[in-house]
């Protein structure tokens, strides 16, 4: 399959030479490596992109999940050019971003205040910092596997040091307070906030470790509201990836769990870079200055050049107010719900031990059935352990993700995919027949 997919790419080839002299890996996104080489794409349009050499896909990268609209979205990109001739930077306030934020509060009831920034690796880092100076408190829990960014907190207890031991780089004093609890185990998770004072806020992916690969029963979130009510703890939901996807309101309005503060990124900016983060008023309060003067207290310093950056603004706004208007949400997940059930439809009849399963606009590819039974037109991904469904092996997954590019499929990397608004009926006939 390699050598198919070598010959059918010259050019990401060529690319990747360059690439690799100017970049560690040639890469500039860890979940963008492959072997031999990664794919450089020239254009895109709604559910397909094409490389550089002119090869149609079908794309479930969706950029990283912000493309719940598909890519360049006539409305998003009306928007954005629209604005560009005006300016791309102020400096300054702008009438876009009171029209964001509002959208923002207008889809997610819990979000009494917002604060604009660049990432979701900064959202989840400010709304830590402010847990811990709302609380006063030092430490936060967070579940094994999911993803919060590549800051130094959320860095222990991703894909590796479980054990709060500080991942190479990062000051062990940061990784001590920092406690990792498996997903799903609420008595493990009362244990904790019974015997540790210290903790200020759990932070969750409402959906799992990354959209569902490892999946939280709604229930679980019903639980971690009571019980961090019960023990005075924040309650933080990093919607970076479920908002405005799993709903127009996100995961929160969907599973009807207020939380006490919400990380925001990628689809809340329309595919521009952009994030955010939403929240009560009286912990947003610590950014105000006019509240913390008031009280005598210290305000939380937070800059950013490009925060609410203008031309962000306006894709946001335009991209929000499309989610809302046109059921975006339901129509991406249903394509969804068709290519897992397409695929599995193939496995089985081929007698390939894999499965497709996931929640909302995801799929993700188990691969593991020769060494654990599964039956993938019934496969319960709740009956495997998180290990047994991070367990592909990576030369599999790599590939299988070589193979269906030389049939016109990218998927992403874990393996499986994000699906847009624009995917349809062509892409699922696509997608199943490049897996059969
Ligand atoms: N949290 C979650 C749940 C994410 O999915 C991601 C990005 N994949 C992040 C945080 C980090 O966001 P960003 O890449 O914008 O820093």
């Amino acid at each position: 399959v390699e050598s198919r997919f070598v010959a059918m790419t010259p050019g990401s080839g060529r690319l990747f030479e360059q690439a690799r002299s100017l970049f560690p890996s040639g890469i500039t996104h860890d979940s963008r490596h492959l072997a031999p080489y990664p794919l450089a794409v020239g254009r895109a349009s709604g559910p397909r992109k094409w490389d550089v050499d002119g090869n149609e896909y079908v794309d479930y990268i969706g950029g990283h999940g912000a493309l719940l609209l598909g890519h360049a979205d006539p409305d998003v990109t009306a928007a954005m050019m629209a604005q560009i001739p005006n300016g791309t930077h102020y400096g300054s306030s702008h009438p876009a971003e009171v029209a964001w934020g509002a959208l923002i509060r207008e889809l997610m009831p819990a979000a009494e205040r917002v604060r604009f920034t660049n990432s979701g690796t900064e959202a989840t880092l400010l709304a830590l910092r402010l847990a811990r100076a709302y609380t006063g408190k030092p430490r936060f829990l967070r579940f094994a596997g999911h993803f919060h960014g590549w800051h130094d907190a959320a860095s222990v207890g991703h894909l590796s040091h479980f054990d709060s031991t500080s991942p190479i780089g990062v000051l062990p004093g940061i990784a001590q307070n920092v406690v990792v609890a498996p997903p799903n185990d609420a008595a493990r998770v009362e244990e904790l906030l019974a015997t540790d004072d210290g903790i200020a806020a759990v932070i969750v992916e409402p959906t799992g470790q990354t959209f569902g690969r490892v999946p939280i029963a709604p229930e679980f979130l019903r639980t971690l509201r009571e019980l961090t009510t019960r023990y005075g703890v924040l309650l933080m939901f990093d919607e970076v990836i479920t908002g405005f996807r799993v709903s127009p309101g996100g995961a929160q309005v969907a599973f009807g769990v207020d939380p006490d503060l919400t990380s925001l990124a990628k689809v809340v900016a329309g595919g521009m870079p952009g994030a955010a983060i939403t929240g009560r008023k009286d912990i947003l309060d610590f950014l105000d200055f006019e509240v913390t003067a008031a009280r005598g207290g210290e305000k939380i310093r937070h800059q950013g050049t490009f925060n609410a950056n203008p031309v962000a603004a306006a894709a946001g706004v335009a991209a929000l107010t499309k989610i809302r208007d046109t059921g975006a949400c339901e129509r991406a997940s249903a394509t969804a719900a068709e290519i897992r059930d397409g695929l599995n439809a193939v496995f089985a009849a081929e007698g390939v031990p894999w499965a497709a399963y996931g929640t909302s606009s995801a799929f993700h590819l188990f691969l593991n059935g020769r060494n654990l039974p599964i039956d993938p037109l019934d496969f319960e991904p709740a009956a495997y352990s998180p290990d047994e469904l991070r367990s592909n092996d990576p030369g599999v997954v790599n590939a299988l993700r070589l193979a269906m590019m030389c049939e016109g499929v990218d998927l992403a990397g874990w393996p499986g995919g994000i699906v847009s608004a624009t995917h349809g009926p062509a892409e699922v006939t696509a997608t199943v027949a490049a897996a059969r």
